[in-house]
């Protein structure tokens, strides 16, 4: 075992405690993960600000400035007393010192180490203050800023770059501050350097112009100018992007050679009665990726392709359509939804557009009764049914398919892989005792932007229906705050008059929250109180309810017996309810934007104008308030989610993770290295098309770091 496996908890001040919260909050276990683990930005240290110019809004500062006067504060607020000999420190409770530089004065504020700062931080003495200044009662201040001497012959103005360390709550806690981190990490690098190789081949680093990893390394840490700096950056997300494209690539590579499909060369009479009596005409985007799925599905290879569309761009018809291809040459196709609801709606809807077919439709989820259940399994066995529609229900066991070709899953992020395994499980038989897997369709609604679908997506195809079809209303969307209630309450009278429904959402971070229920529930009371019952009915849906109580009080909506559902997000997936025209968000500012966007989608699916009204609490910080406004200013799905990926920095740790992202990119972003990404992909497929099973000597590194498997994808992109 080398240096490079070494637990953290060896290091020189780290020890079994510091190593285990290190691991918990950051993941950091071995020398090194430490050395991987990089400063997300940089502070330029030679850079000193005026006190006058210092305000709350800016990052962190430094100033150089003199101690004016030192006061010490007591547990009840009042000045301790310091006139009758040394204080004794543990009832010192904070520690204010205000210093000077001429422009200007400000605090320096210190609840912890006071008596090591009291007895460095002497009135008269000029220190360097560097932290995050904030204002309190009018003035500003820093607490617990980071204080050195100033350097020897003055402040130097040749840029120093010092780099900052993501960090949490906890770790600084327990006192591993950004100081602290750096200090481990030069440990670790000094005892790494000797035995750490290089990991892509010379003729890579030549290609395009990078430097080694060792000063790569070296200099993401503790930079020596700024083009070291932008050159390590360069070679190290460069690496990243490149190992993670090489991966995913090699596995599509295998996978189009590798599995036979079903052949289906006809189009057939079921796809023309269907296409002839279409109550619309398809958009031309529709048009588009039908052509595309249907040149798959004639090539003999497995269909593995990506349906992307925002809400209500008509993924529903392009499913039925990929059915009616895979029925009209001999085969079964099944449609997956992960919502009793959702499935029970696109069966009413595929069943009408099958209508002018001779094509048996039929329904199974989780509460088909038992004797129609067996009838559908003989239907399925002996191909009598050509499409199924159903939730989970379908790939249970002891469902059986006479030839399933086609399986289309909607909403794809609610299943999990071994239900699409099972799935692969029901193709027909490929004559040898095994089967030939059906091709897969996969539809979301969630809009990805490109960078992260090329990596997601990396072994998939992507369909994307970028166009809505005609005469829809955009949706007017409006933020007010909590104290505007009576108003909306008659706004929603006024739509409800006009025969329209309106949704009432909650947020839920965590179906368990007990705070988030109350709320749901308190919301709930007021609006039945304010809508009296006969004339308004209210249905509430939430996480805490049976299925049978979900469905009853959803059904109950989708059927216009309700005109108002009240629920936390699990309407989020799905539901077509053309009739409501008023989407309302309760505590808007604490959802994601993609969430709200997926909310406002529920409504303007019909021709009248409707309204999404995002109601924001008092406590609405900054980025979210940036999040309310952005979704006002635009309906674009794919503008919000690039939006998204940018707000949300590499630094943002807890971002990254809620994000669900399948990847965690350490250096690279996938929202801003977007052209490098598109290059590092080109540059990656040009070598496995040389050399598809990376075996030439030349390539045998990329191999070596492959077969480690750090760059891969978690969960849900892959299929197979
Ligand atoms: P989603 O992509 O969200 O699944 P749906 O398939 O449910 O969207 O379609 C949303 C609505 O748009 C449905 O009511 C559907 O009938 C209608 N629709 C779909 N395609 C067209 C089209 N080309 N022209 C007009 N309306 C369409
Ligand atoms: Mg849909």
């Amino acid at each position: 075992m080398g240096a490079l496996d070494t637990s953290i908890r060896f290091l020189s001040g780290v020890g079994p405690k510091r190593a285990d919260l290190l691991e918990k909050e950051l993941g950091i276990s071995t020398l090194s993960d430490l050395i991987r683990f990089y400063p997300f930005r940089y502070i330029d240290r030679s850079g000193i600000i005026r006190i006058a110019d210092v305000s709350p809004d800016l990052a962190s500062v430094q100033v150089l400035a003199q101690v004016v006067r030192v006061t010490l504060y007591g547990p009840s607020g009042a000045v301790y007393d310091t006139s009758a000999g040394p204080p004794r420190y543990n009832a010192v409770k904070r520690m204010s010192v205000t210093v000077s530089d001429g422009s200007g004065m400000m605090e320096m504020v210190f609840f912890k180490g006071i008596k090591w700062n009291s007895e460095r931080l002497k009135p008269g003495s000029s220190f360097i203050f560097f932290g995050k200044p904030s204002a309190f009662n009018g003035k500003i201040n820093m607490v617990h800023p980071e204080v050195d001497a100033p350097p020897q012959g003055g402040v130097s103005r040749v840029a120093n770059f010092e780099g900052v360390y993501p960090g949490t709550e906890k770790l600084k806690n327990s006192g591993v501050t950004g100081r602290v981190m750096a200090r481990m990490v030069a440990a670790a690098l000094s005892s790494c350097m000797p035995e750490l190789e290089e990991t892509l081949p010379d003729y890579v680093m030549k290609d395009n112009g990078l430097c080694p990893l060792r000063y790569a390394l070296q200099n993401v840490h503790f930079p020596s100018s700024q083009e070291a700096l932008s050159r390590a950056v360069e070679r190290l997300k460069f690496e990243e992007l490149f190992f993670l494209q090489l991966s995913l690539l090699k596995q599509k590579y295998i996978h189009s050679r590798g599995e036979v499909g079903i052949r289906m060369p006809k189009v057939g009479d079921d796809f023309n009665a269907c296409f002839k009596t279409l109550p619309y005409e398809l958009t031309g985007a529709q048009k588009r990726v039908i052509k595309e799925i249907r040149s798959d599905m004639t090539g003999g290879h497995q269909m593995n392709r990506l349906l992307q569309g925002d809400v209500g761009s008509g993924k529903t018809m392009v499913a039925v359509l990929s059915a009616l291809i895979a029925v009209g040459n001999g085969y079964q196709a099944c449609i997956m939804a992960p919502t009793e609801v959702l499935a029970q709606q696109h069966f009413a809807n595929i069943s009408r557009y099958l209508a002018p077919t001779s094509v048996r439709c039929a329904l199974l989820t989780g509460s088909t009764g038992a004797k129609e259940r067996r009838t559908v399994h003989d239907g399925l066995e002996e191909g009598s049914i050509g499409i199924i529609v159903g939730t989970h229900a379908l790939i249970e066991d002891n469902v059986h398919f006479r030839a399933l070709g086609l399986a289309v899953i909607d909403e794809q992020h609610r299943f999990g892989v071994e239900q699409r395994a099972a799935l692969w499980s029901k193709g027909p038989s490929d004559g040898g005792g095994g089967q030939i897997p059906p091709h897969v369709l996969v539809m979301t609604a969630t809009p990805i932007p490109r960078t992260l679908a090329m990596t997601l997506y990396g072994d998939l195809d992507i369909s994307v229906i970028d166009e809505m079809p005609p005469g829809r209303k955009p949706v007017q969307t409006l933020q007010i705050g909590q104290g505007k209630r009576l108003q909306l309450y008659e706004f929603m009278k006024k739509e409800i008059g006009k025969g329209r429904q309106v949704f009432v959402v909650y947020p839920l971070i965590f179906e368990s929250e007990k705070s988030d229920l109350k709320n749901l529930e308190t919301g709930y009371e007021e609006i039945v109180a304010a809508f009296p019952f006969p004339k308004y009915k209210v249905a509430i849906v939430h996480g805490r309810q049976s299925n049978e109580e979900k469905n009853f009080n959803m059904s109950a909506f989708v059927a216009g017996r309700a005109q108002i559902l009240v629920s936390t997000t699990v309407i989020e997936v799905g539901v077509d309810v053309p009739n409501a025209s008023v989407m309302v968000i309760q505590s808007a500012q604490r959802f994601g934007l993609s969430q709200l966007h997926q909310l406002r989608g529920r409504v303007g699916r019909g021709a009248q104008q409707s309204y999404c009204i995002l109601v924001r609490d008092i406590k609405t910080g900054k980025d979210a308030q940036k999040r309310l406004d952005l979704l006002c200013s635009t309906e674009d799905g794919f503008v919000l989610a690039e939006e998204d990926m940018k707000m949300r920095g590499p630094g943002d740790l807890e971002g990254t993770q809620q994000s669900g992202l399948p990847v965690t990119l350490k250096i690279a972003s996938l929202a801003r290295d977007g052209i490098l990404l598109s290059r590092v992909r080109d540059y990656a497929s040009r070598i496995l098309e040389a050399d598809p099973a990376l075996s030439d000597p030349l390539n045998e590194k990329l191999a070596r770091e492959l077969r480690a498997g750090k760059y891969s994808v978690r969960d849900f992109s892959t299929i197979s």
